[in-house]
């Protein structure tokens, strides 16, 4: 029986890249010839021309399917649409700006289908044409992650991956709205075969990721993966308390030997200072999970769609 690939493609505002991704992958189409093809490209609420891109194309190419958003709901949403309506024996995941060598798919399919896999991912090994800062900063979170939360996050994978049908079907069983896809994939387990490349810089477009925006990312991630924080203000507190027991009997001691003078104001601002922030600092990370059990028990639509490529069939 031939099997099928469904490529699920987010793409917010990539009307330049778009076709140049079309492009490529149907270069990979061609060279698979065994392997039925499926795309679905998933419009997160593009203010450009992204959707009437899609529409010209499933017009033209019976293997293009296409989902629009109502707005943009994040990448995170839009992958998850996509796995929801795929229908192939195979998913890929990968970005619109053919920072995902397509190429790779071809390797990724004889491992997944030869050897006993049920994932095959890839990870950029550099970082080549990001600000160094951003390099830092992303391996800091790494190895912080990677220490709070017993989900392994692998340093620099990417969303681009190659699974069967029944590692999505664990992914989609994971309804949560605060999606952290990188730790989702991990957390399902299954045997996942890791291949390497070199960075690739996008072909047109730019990032829709700012400094900031990774930082909150970042911060979602530790909070959907680990309950570490908590414990390390529980473990703050003790400490915090064991040290004013001990400062408690030194004043008594040193009251009772050497009398009562007024004095040491200075030095009491300060520990009300670094106390209060200590304080206020355990009270937002309390509020940083009890937010995200907020949002989660509203249990609002992960996303919207409001067009189909069905629409124009
Ligand atoms: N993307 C999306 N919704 C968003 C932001 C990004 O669907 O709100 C898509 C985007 O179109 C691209 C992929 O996610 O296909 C990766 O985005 P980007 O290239 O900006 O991220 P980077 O590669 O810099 O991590
Ligand atoms: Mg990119």
């Amino acid at each position: 029986m031939v099997k099928k690939i469904s490529i699920v493609v987010p793409c917010y505002n990539e009307q330049e890249a778009l076709p140049l991704f079309y492009e490529e992958i149907c270069k990979i189409a061609d060279k698979m010839k065994k392997v039925e093809f499926e795309f679905l490209f998933v419009d997160d609420g593009s203010h450009d021309e992204t959707l009437s891109i899609c529409r010209n194309f499933a017009k033209k190419d019976r293997r293009i399917r296409y989902i629009s958003f109502s707005r943009n709901f994040g990448k995170e949403a839009a992958i998850y649409a996509g796995l929801e309506h795929t229908t192939g024996d195979y998913v890929a995941t990968m970005d619109a700006d053919l920072q995902d060598p397509p190429y790779l798919l071809i390797e990724m399919y004889d491992l997944i289908q030869k050897e006993d896999y049920d994932c095959v991912g890839t990870r950029r090994v550099t970082r080549k044409g990001e600000p160094p800062i951003r390099s830092f900063f992303a391996r800091c979170f790494y190895k912080l992650i990677n220490k709070l939360s017993k989900v392994e996050m692998v340093d620099g994978a990417r969303d681009f991956r190659l699974m069967t049908r029944q590692m999505v079907d664990a992914i989609l069983s994971m309804k949560e709205y605060n999606r952290y896809s990188k730790g989702l994939f991990s957390f399902v387990g299954f045997k996942t075969k890791w291949l390497e490349y070199e960075n690739v810089e996008r072909v047109a477009g730019t990032t829709k990721w700012s400094f900031w925006k990774l930082l909150m990312y970042a911060m979602d991630g530790i909070i959907a993966f680990s309950t570490a924080p908590l414990s390390i203000a529980v473990f703050v507190g003790i400490l915090f308390c064991v040290v004013s027991f001990i400062m408690i009997l030194v004043i008594v001691v040193k009251t009772l030997c050497f009398g009562d003078p007024v004095g040491g104001w200075p030095s009491m601002v300060c520990i009300m200072f670094f106390l209060s922030g200590i304080q206020l600092f355990c009270m937002g990370v309390m509020g940083a999970y009890l937010s995200k059990t907020y949002l989660e028990t509203k249990n609002r639509p992960i996303y919207i769609i409001k067009e189909t490529e069905r629409d124009q069939r």
